[in-house]
């Protein structure tokens, strides 16, 4: 039987690409072939700018109290559909269906504050700037904005930039990961239900052809990137060159300290949470924990234990804990860097590469690992790993710690377990990571502050949501302003 395609939605249209080129959406539980996605190419692209940028001439004229209609309608059909949304994320991306169900909440929450966008891009003004003359700052959008998302978070992603592109007034074109399409393809169609108007938000499916289409078309005013490193740091340099405003966010290898203080269980169990959560597939997971002093022995232990009694296995079945990663070559590139760190020294504690899951031959299932002394100078170490493995270290201090962290190359998140204000404030003072975590173990920052990562995990200024979105997918005006006429009848 054939399976579905998923198409582009281009000026309130589902239509083919015009490449006819497509590629399979697979199940990485079962590798069951659940749809065909188009991919675009660089006509599809233009053609869905072009649409977009009539459709933002019309849009942009729109008061903003009209424009967040669309999004409280939204943001009723995301809670009304969330079951199927979260069905549909588990399939095509793996992890379980409540860490499908918690990232469309946090979808949610970037609909709810891009509704409060009246108040959120108000300008400033100061009267008599010199005698009669009066000087005001607005904000204006900037026209057709593109959105380029990884697979890990095919539901909340595109949320991160979405609600704010268009409510201050911009039209987006946006292209989801093309392993993960079908959440997308569900969103719009939801989208569509809200009544906004033909060509304000456009779905163009693909891969390299379709991006390098968007960094290249002087239609498309400014983008917004999350995925890898590697991948962001090209889109930045080419969308920069041809003139756009750019923003990109990368990869991660993100470190939590233990304290000796630090709470014995509630640690453990959020250390566990956030380094095999979504199978290590998240841009904050934890991958390296640097026990201090004393902790190294209870908590090496503790955490052992934990990774031990962890349940994989598909996302749809109760009491699954870990979900497969996503393709099977990503799960032999984790399983070769475990085998590397090993090379390299470390010792794997519990070595989850031998996985079957009763039912699932086919899944690209691992078990959580924790590999032990690994050295802060090895490869590994500084290799974004993307799976549920945890490197443990080890430091006599603080200090010691935080130069560990301070010494890597990403900047995305850093975390400190302990009962101690002063080590939780020193830390937070002189981590050098956007997001920090104080007993916490996923810094994830709410929609109403900045997904702020820093170093090789960010390129850019402004970052995803609240008021650096605003900032972003707004362009300042500022008028200075005489009435000679009435100045001098009244002076
Ligand atoms: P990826 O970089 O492979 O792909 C991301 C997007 O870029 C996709 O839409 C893809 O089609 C496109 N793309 C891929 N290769 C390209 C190329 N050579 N040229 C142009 N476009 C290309 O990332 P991924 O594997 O989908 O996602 C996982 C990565 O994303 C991890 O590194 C993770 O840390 C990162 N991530 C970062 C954040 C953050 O906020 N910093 C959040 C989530 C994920």
């Amino acid at each position: 039987m054939s399976k579905e395609k998923i198409l582009n939605y281009v000026n309130g249209k589902w239509v083919d690409a015009t490449s006819g080129q497509s590629q399979a959406v697979v199940n990485p539980a079962t590798q069951e072939v659940l749809a065909e996605v188009a991919l675009s190419n660089t006509d599809d692209v233009q053609r869905a700018a072009d649409v977009a940028h009539e459709a933002y001439l019309e849009w942009r004229k729109v008061p903003s109290t009209e424009r967040i209609q669309y999004l409280f309608k939204l943001k009723t059909l995301l809670e009304e559909n969330l079951d199927a949304l979260a069905r549909t994320i588990t399939l095509e991306c793996g992890k379980t269906y409540n860490e499908s169900a918690g990232e469309l909440r946090r979808a949610i929450e970037n609909v709810e504050v891009a509704c409060g966008i009246p108040t959120m891009m108000m300008g400033s003004n100061v009267e008599d700037i010199a005698r009669g003359i009066d000087e005001h700052m607005i904000r204006q959008p900037l026209g057709v904005v593109a959105i380029i998302s990884p697979f890990n978070f095919p539901g909340m992603i595109p949320f991160w930039f979405l609600p704010y592109a268009i409510a201050t007034g911009n039209t987006v074109i946006l292209k989801p990961s093309e392993r993960v399409p079908m959440t997308m393809k569900l969103a719009l169609e939801l989208i569509a239900k809200t009544g906004l108007p033909d060509g304000v938000v456009n779905l163009v499916n693909g891969g390299k052809e379709a991006v390098d289409a968007i960094l290249d078309y002087p239609a498309i005013r400014a983008v917004s990137f999350v995925g890898s490193t590697e991948v962001a740091r090209y889109i930045y340099s080419r969308g920069a060159a041809n003139g756009k405003r750019v923003q990109c966010q990368g990869g991660a290898k993100n470190p939590i300290v233990i304290m000796p203080d630090a709470d014995p269980e509630l640690t453990t169990q959020i250390v566990a949470d956030s380094g095999f959560g979504c199978a290590g597939q998240r841009c904050l997971a934890t991958s390296l924990v640097i026990t201090v002093g004393e902790a190294k022995a209870p908590f090496t232990e503790a955490l052992v234990e934990t990774a031990r009694a962890r349940k994989v296995g598909f996302g749809l079945d109760a009491g699954t804990q870990v979900g497969p990663v996503i393709t099977p070559e990503s799960k032999s590139r984790i399983t070769g860097l475990i085998g590397k760190a090993i090379d390299e020294g470390a010792t794997a504690l519990v070595d989850g590469r031998a996985c079957s899951v009763d039912g699932f031959d086919n899944g690209n299932f691992l078990m959580p690992t924790i590999l032990d002394n690994m050295h802060p100078d090895s490869e590994v170490a500084g290799t974004e790993i993307f799976g549920p493995v945890l490197g443990l270290m080890h430091a006599a201090d603080l200090d010691q710690a935080i130069d560990i962290i301070n010494g890597a190359r990403y900047g995305n998140m850093a975390c400190i377990f302990t009962e101690s204000g002063g080590a939780a404030r020193k830390f937070r003072n002189e981590a050098d990571a956007g997001n920090i975590g104080i007993n916490i173990g996923v810094a994830a920052p709410m929609a109403f502050f900045p997904f702020s990562g820093w170093n090789d995990s960010f390129f850019g200024d402004l970052h995803a949501q609240g008021s650096h979105a605003i900032e972003f997918y707004t362009q300042t005006k500022v008028i200075v302003e005489r009435w000679p006429k009435e100045w001098s009848r009244r002076f």
